[in-house]
């Protein structure tokens, strides 16, 4: 199967500029201007940006949290992935206490295995760092999971302390992996917590009254030490407050290897929708929670200078009806999470781009090519050239589209950014070479996406 793109402007985090691609099977094959190649099928691009697949190093497909299970499993997850431009994932395997990490794996890969309709990666989830288990990460790393999420937060479910997280970081010296780290300091989130609950404060705003951004802050810190002090880089998972922005920002300064992502909730909504009507303030409980609205003009900015380098969405769904609810009269019980995989794309063109927050280049190394080569993934991922997987965006920049729950394809009752207009959308998707979006419509198959191995650093 071969395919031609014509007449598109092709764009990558370097490189803006008139061009044909010739793609021959999964492979891009050659890239060039007025390529005269016969193939199966020829798309024209005219008037359209030629962008590589979104790139999504942090989701939660078929993830157990708080007694429920996120609403999109492997296959209506990737599925609203593709429609809104991401060709590949990279999602989280959690290891339970007492258990292996192989056996995290090994689950985790049955809930993709068939489902997924685009590529995937796992990173994992790590909560019971014992010596054998030490000795499985090198492992895992050789076998392509080259990054562990750690947890400052969630006593008693995720959270490790100071001394473990020093262990995995220093064993990442030798096995080259990646430390991915959820910054916020549990046990200070859990006094305040408690104490709220205790003075009768259950409503969903409480929830982001007991995270406060300077615990964001101090973990980002500490993390960013430790990190410092086993001599190794660190990434930070969803940064979402200005005063966390400055710690890595000053680490970076300092020439350390500290990376960041932030996600489109961060730069478009913030702790004002927690004062919405009733319970609806449930849909933004995430954590770390949305801030205050001056912090996104904060992380446009780290965004353009290169204190974050992704943008990531930390999908994770879960429905107002059976499952926000559970936690209705205690904001604590309430599933953390909020749906974005499909909406990532648009989002950002149309707030970033459009409004010249950051470059079209900047736009496709934030969402794709700097996510890939953090992870293992550049160039099979991430970029437009030669060799390259076929995994490609033909963008409409001039396309508006009115986002809402019902006509997405996330599997989740509603969406944060229901009514909200975008210009700039996915037209057609292409992964490893075959069509799996056209005109909104997912034409692609669950269970085509394969595992990725990711390399080490
Ligand atoms: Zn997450």
């Amino acid at each position: 199967m071969t395919l031609l793109i014509r007449h598109g402007t092709i764009v990558t985090a370097t490189d803006l500029y008139r061009g044909d691609v010739f793609v021959d099977g999964e492979k891009i094959a050659s890239i060039g201007t007025s390529l005269d190649l016969p193939a199966d099928r020829v798309i024209d691009a005219t008037g359209k940006y030629v962008l590589p697949g979104g790139v999504d190093v942090h989701t939660h497909l078929d993830m157990p949290f708080g007694g429920t299970t996120s609403a999109d499993d492997f296959e209506s997850g990737t599925i609203a992935a593709a429609c809104g431009g991401t060709t590949t994932i990279v999602d989280f395997a959690i290891q339970y206490r007492g258990q292996t990490l192989h056996h995290a794996w090994e689950t985790w890969a049955g809930k993709a295995e068939g489902k997924a309709a685009i590529d995937y990666g796992f990173h994992m989830i790590i909560t019971d760092l014992s010596d054998q288990v030490e000795q499985e990460m090198d492992a895992l790393v050789r076998q392509g999971i080259s990054s562990f999420k750690l947890f400052m937060a969630y006593p008693g479910v995720f959270m490790l302390d100071d001394a473990t997280i020093f262990r995995a970081l220093l064993r990442t010296g030798k096995n080259g992996g990646t430390i991915c780290m959820h910054a916020e300091n549990g046990g200070v989130i859990d006094v305040l917590v408690k104490k709220a609950l205790a003075e009768g404060k259950t409503a969903p705003k409480y929830h982001a009254l007991t995270r406060p951004a300077r615990a964001e802050a101090e973990a980002t810190h500490r993390a960013i030490a430790l990190a410092e002090m086993a001599d190794v880089p660190i990434y930070l998972v969803h940064l979402s407050a200005s005063e966390a922005l400055d710690m890595v920002a000053q680490a970076r300064d300092r020439g350390l290897p500290a990376f960041a992502e932030t996600c489109p909730q961060y730069l478009f909504l913030s702790e004002e929708n927690y004062d919405e009507p009733g319970f609806a303030g449930a849909k933004y409980v995430m954590s770390p929670p949305l801030r205050a609205k001056r912090t996104q003009a904060d992380l446009w900015r780290g965004l353009a200078f290169n204190d974050l380098q992704a943008i990531s969405t930390d999908h994770c769904p879960f429905c107002m009806k059976e499952q926000k609810i559970l936690g209705e009269g205690d904001f604590s019980k309430i599933p953390n999470g909020a749906p974005g995989i499909e909406t990532r794309m648009s989002l950002v063109y149309d707030g970033g781009v459009r409004t010249g927050r950051i470059p079209l280049n900047r736009f496709v190394e934030l969402t794709s090519t700097s996510p890939a080569r953090i992870f293992g993934l550049f160039p099979r991922k991430g970029t437009i050239a030669p060799g390259s997987d076929a995994d490609i965006v033909v963008f409409d920049p001039e396309k508006t589209v009115r986002l809402a729950a019902k006509s997405l394809h996330m599997k989740v009752d509603y969406n944060p950014y229901e009514g909200r207009t975008v210009t700039g959308a996915t037209e057609i998707v292409i992964s490893r070479g075959r069509v799996i979006v056209e005109g909104g419509r997912f034409t692609g198959r669950a269970g085509a996406g394969a595992f990725l191995k990711r390399s080490a650093r």
